[in-house]
């Protein structure tokens, strides 16, 4: 039977059962088959003994996909997916060369469609559209046929799909699976892999990767529930697969990899999954066994198959208690049933276990061949000399003593990488076309490692060619996973013996190059630390590159990698980056890079090193020429209050001034606080003076100018409320916050407009400093390990067991003398910590750190300190251990600040 025919039989015996979940919508397997229906009867029904209709899709997770495609097979369609996020050109030519007669197009992907109606009138001229609703509500009526058009006689011999790969002559290749094999890839997932109604299946793989096709008919074809991420969903695939209880979860080892860097793998996090199968690329044993431990109730499998064998042919359970010793990477195991699997000799003859040989997959899952292309399919598709028709892999493999199968990379121009198949012949064709005629040679990267990272290539070509024109060109024909991260220049290809050119001597010079760039003139210590961090998320872009390409993007660097180099950043820089961060740090160049995330790095620390004046001059000239304030928002809220403090500070009443970091920042509400207070006699006004990001001695320099503008208004302020991090004043301040020195109070360096920036970045005492935000979410972040290891210290801090630097706690008192000059009133303020997180700190942990250093401030100093401890605030008011949200957290916070301030009780 068909998959579609099977999931109409359900759609017609159990039509209430959840079929699809989808942007908020849940479509009933009635509903989903109506939808299609409706879809379907534009379609003409497949004839016996005529030519086969082929029909494209628009293709994205969108509810029309998925509606689109199984109306093809109720019509005996071929379907083609056309995917919206690749370049037109290239959706051109596929759309071109699969000879479909008919488009479907959804209402979220006809602005895709026109780019290529508009690139290619001449194509986009002999196809029908077809438009198809995204909602539930935009279809109605029923699903009346009870015998599909391809339960029909001649079933077996339709092509149920053909998927395009990268082909190695510059143009994709079209593989037709016909039905026949998807449904013998039904009845073998059937036998391996339990599924049962309720079972709840990802759906990670575009759906112009073949392994969608699983997703899409495995569930369909046996009463589960397809769940569709979002966009968002699949950056934090982690919290998806535990917000929608999925049982059943599919995809490449890469997304994985990008779970484990963002925390997610956290051991039994993921209670609800049964069954997780990698495929499509190396499965790397530490990662599998990760991935088994924070999913503890499922079993772990490696699939291994290429489109050609449809789907995946073979198959490994992993078990955490008996892994293969010393293997880095998971085998590929045993051949589905109906599939045979051979390592074969050049000759075709078998080789015995161990040897290593070429894979071919015989059996009743493999491809009719390619579309249009009989040369290339008989190359792919051989006859072995037992008469057998075997598909050649590409792949190297070999036996192990346990009978099972390791792949062992590629024996061709083909490489992985990140799930996507490339071939390398295409990209040459693509830069050769780019570069004006010029030979060009493409590389996986790192060389001779099973893992692939990175794509690199060389032209050959003169020194002064515009390789960054020639990559552009590229990025125009080509899916951006396709675009080499570092394009090199090389004068004159070595060639070999036959006077080809010789691809290891290209390959060598490239390594060589980067060798050197490695070497090259030293950094200063905080762009050395981003160039790590760099390099190890994107291990193949050229140094020299990095450092003058205006972005990191310009240098090569893709999308996952900049996700994998923001986890980095955080991690060795300290800071918390989100998603509003992520694009702006997208725009900036390595130095601005450098000025956002160590501007202190150099002046600081050199600074400390007795005798070594001359660096400290050198890299402080560096850090001066470099320092763009407007690029550093942090430093642009403060620079915003130092140009209109003065200002404020005359117009209107003496305010009450809170001045700190973030705590202050995120926790100080000025009109909640304003209100109180006139509740409770004083009429104020009050501006938050939060800066974060800032050292200690910033502040306190920040402290300082407020006391000197007030001396020279002559004004005395009522209350000034100091706060006191003891992160701030620690021996482990926050690493990415900046000096803030008095250069910066010289009125040269002026801040940036507010238009350009986010809100959170500016200044302004209309809003009394305030900073209102719509998109806190109230449910704390999930944090990665780095983050926890962090707040693990911060609660070491708040528990009397972290030592505080003379130094910095110096500092803090020049801000505090510098506000008992000017204000009448001078209270020190503690942002309290959530409390729950707090209990988390071993006893032998804790120490009288904080609380003798508090009660010496209130002693020497005689100045108020309110109690931290005295706040009463719930898990659910706060952001992280020590900030509270804006949401329920700040108003609360500062209400009981106020209170405690203007009441009687004066605080200890
Ligand atoms: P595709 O046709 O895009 O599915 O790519 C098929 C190719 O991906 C295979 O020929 C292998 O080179 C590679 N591949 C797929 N699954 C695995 C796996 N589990 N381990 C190693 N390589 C794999």
């Amino acid at each position: 039977m068909t998959a579609v025919a099977a999931f109409l039989q359900t759609a017609i015996a159990q039509p209430d059962l959840p079929a699809l979940e989808i942007a908020g919508e849940t479509w009933t397997y009635a509903e989903l088959a109506a939808a299609a229906w409706s879809i379907a009867q534009r379609l003409p029904l497949a004839q016996p003994g005529q030519p086969q209709p082929v029909t494209a899709l628009m293709a994205q997770r969108t509810a029309s996909s998925y509606v689109a495609i199984l109306a093809t097979q109720m019509r005996g369609h071929a379907y083609v997916p056309i995917n919206v996020k690749q370049p037109t050109q290239r959706n051109a030519i596929i759309l071109g060369v699969s000879g479909a007669q008919r488009v479907i197009v959804g209402d979220l992907t006809s602005d895709r469609f026109n780019s290529i109606r508009l690139a290619a009138p001449d194509v986009v001229k002999s196809v029908e559209v077809i438009s198809c609703g995204e909602n539930l509500a935009d279809f109605d009526g029923k699903y009346l046929e009870q015998t599909p058009a391809d339960l029909a006689n001649d079933w077996k011999e339709r092509v149920a799909y053909i998927l395009f790969t990268s082909g190695s002559t510059g143009t994709p290749k079209g593989v037709l699976v016909p039905s026949s094999s998807l449904s013998a890839y039904l009845s073998a997932t059937q036998s391996l892999l339990p599924v049962e109604v309720g079972s709840r299946f990802s759906q990670t793989f575009d759906l112009t990767f073949d392994l969608s096709v699983h997703d899409l008919f495995v569930s369909l074809s046996r009463k589960a529930t397809l769940v569709v991420p979002s966009e968002e969903d699949l950056r934090q695939p982690g919290r998806f697969i535990q917000n929608k209880a999925i049982t059943h979860w599919f995809s490449v080892p890469a997304l994985a990899f990008q779970m484990r860097l963002q925390g997610a793998l956290e051991a039994g996090a993921f209670q609800s999954l049964k069954s997780s199968l990698f495929c499509g690329e190396i499965l790397p044993a530490p990662l599998a066994l990760d991935w088994a431990n924070a999913a503890p109730n499922s079993v772990v499998e490696n699939w291994y198959g290429p489109t050609e064998a449809t789907i995946a042919c073979s198959q490994y359970r992993v078990d955490p208690a008996m892994m293969p010793e010393g293997e880095a990477v998971i085998p590929i195991g045993q051949p589905f049933p109906g599939m045979e699997m051979r390592v074969l000799a050049e000759d075709l003859s078998e080789l015995p276990k161990g040897e290593i040989g070429e894979l071919y997959l015989l059996g009743n899952q493999l491809a009719f061949g390619y579309l249009n292309d009989p040369e290339r399919t008989a190359a792919a598709f051989v006859t072995l000399p037992d008469g057998s028709r075997a598909y050649k892999s590409g792949d190297r493999a070999q036996v192990g003593k346990d009978g099972a199968l390791r792949c062992l990379g590629r024996s061709d121009g083909q490489i992985k990488l990140r799930g996507y198949r490339i071939e390398l012949g295409e990209v040459e064709a693509a830069l050769r076309d780019a570069s004006g005629g010029r030979n060009a040679l493409a590389f996986a990267w790192p060389p001779n490692d099973t893992e692939v990272r990175a794509l690199v290539a060389a032209v050959e070509t003169e020194d002064d060619f515009d390789l960054a024109e020639c990559r552009r060109k590229v990025e125009t024909v080509l899916p951006a996973y396709m675009v080499p991260t570092a394009l090199h220049a090389v004068q004159q290809f070595p060639r070999n013996s036959s006077g080809k050119a010789d691809r290891k001597a290209v390959l060598a010079i490239i390594a060589a190059r980067n060798d050197m760039n490695d070497r090259s003139e030293p950094l200063g210590a905080g762009a050395e630390r981003l160039m790590a961090a760099i390099m190890e998320a994107a291990p193949a872009l050229d140094r020299r590159l990095v450092r003058t390409a205006p972005s990191l993007f310009d240098a090569g660097m893709d999308s996952l990698a900049f996700v994998a180099l923001t986890m980095e950043l955080e991690r060795s820089f300290g800071r918390t980056i989100d998603q509003d961060d992520v694009v702006r740090l997208s725009a900036l160049s390595f130095d601005q890079l450098v000025a956002e995330l160590a501007p202190e790095t150099s002046v600081r620390r050199a600074g400390r090193a007795a005798g070594l004046r001359k660096v400290w001059t050198r890299l402080r000239r560096g850090f001066l020429k470099r320092f763009d304030p407007g690029f550093n928002p942090r430093a642009n809220r403060a620079l915003q209050f130092i140009e209109r403090f003065p200002t404020a500070l005359r117009t209107g009443a003496p305010p009450v001034v809170a001045v700190g970091s973030s705590g202050v920042f995120r926790g100080f509400d000025p009109s909640e606080f304003a209100s109180v207070a006139a509740a409770q006699g004083p009429k104020i006004r009050a501006l938050n003076i939060g800066l974060p990001a800032i050292d200690i001695s910033g502040l306190a320099s920040i402290a300082e100018f407020i006391g000197e503008e007030c001396t020279k208004a002559e004004i005395r302020l009522p209350l000034a409320i100091w706060e006191f991090d003891p992160m701030h004043v620690s021996v482990s301040p926050p690493s990415g916050d900046m000096a803030f020195d008095r250069r910066f109070f010289s009125g040269k360096l002026r801040s940036r407009s507010s238009a350009s920036l986010p809100p959170e970045f500016d200044w302004s005492p209309e809003s009394g400093g305030s900073w209102q935000s719509e998109t806190v979410a109230l449910e704390p972040a999930r944090r990665p390990n780095w983050q926890r290891e962090r707040d693990r210290l911060i609660a070491r801090a708040y528990s009397g067991g972290l030592s505080f630097d003379p130094l910095r706690l110096a500092d803090w008192r020049r801000g505090l003398f510098a506000l008992q000059k000017v204000a009448d009133r001078v209270v020190v303020f503690i942002h309290p910590a959530d409390q729950t997180m707090l209990s988390e700190v071993p006893a032998k942990e804790h120490g009288a750190i904080l609380v003798d250093t508090l009660a010496d401030i209130a002693q020497m100093q005689g100045v108020e300190v309110l109690p931290w401890q005295g706040f009463a605030l719930d898990p659910e008011d706060f952001t992280d251990i020590n900030h509270v949200n804006s949401i329920l957290g700040r108003p609360k916070l500062t209400r009981q600040m106020a209170r405690m301030i203007w009441s009687r009780n004066r605080a200890v």
